[in-house]
């Protein structure tokens, strides 16, 4: 296992913090979004208006936006319709191909894609291994399930690592 797969490129205390014109300065054009615990609390199908005008800015300065998530269907297309925005569900990250698809729906190429989630073992190491700019933000709030709490452990265990 290498471990610098579990390292991402940047991390935000919020997805609001990341700044889109920044981003897209850096040359990047895309940007895959994952959705619980990233821009709306687990099951929560209503963005604040806040993420709501990030997201609009986002797609104003030109980037193409994809939300790719492990939840079911039904609760990411809620949120993807309502913001216009493509989504792969039942995503199975880490595994690439959800990452890969993402990138043929958005028609950007890797090294100028970002990745924005708040999970280690899933957005990162799945954005890394694709060579994506992986960003990592904490999550919104404690209301998962149990399994990813325990995930949470070893997250920390490994950003503690890198200092
Ligand atoms: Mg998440």
């Amino acid at each position: 296992m290498n471990f610098n797969l579990l390292r991402p490129k940047q991390v935000y205390h919020s997805i609001l913090e990341i700044s889109p014109e920044e981003l897209f300065r850096t040359g990047m054009r895309g940007m895959i979004i994952d959705l619980d615990n990233t821009l709306t609390e687990w099951q929560n199908p209503v963005l604040s208006e806040k993420t709501i005008s990030w997201l609009e800015k986002a797609k104003c300065l030109g980037f193409q936006l994809c939300f790719v998530s492990n939840n079911s269907t039904r609760r990411v297309q809620e949120v993807a319709q309502r913001m216009e925005i493509p989504f792969v569900a039942r995503a199975q990250k880490p595994r690439r191909w959800s990452f890969r698809r993402a990138l043929e729906i958005m028609g950007t190429r890797p090294e100028e894609t970002a990745v924005i989630g708040d999970q280690i073992f899933t957005d990162i190491l799945g954005g890394n291994r694709l060579g994506l700019y992986t960003i990592l933000v904490p999550p919104i709030n404690r209301r998962e399930f149990f399994g990813t709490r325990l995930m949470r452990l070893l997250e920390a265990i490994i950003l503690f690592k890198r200092r």
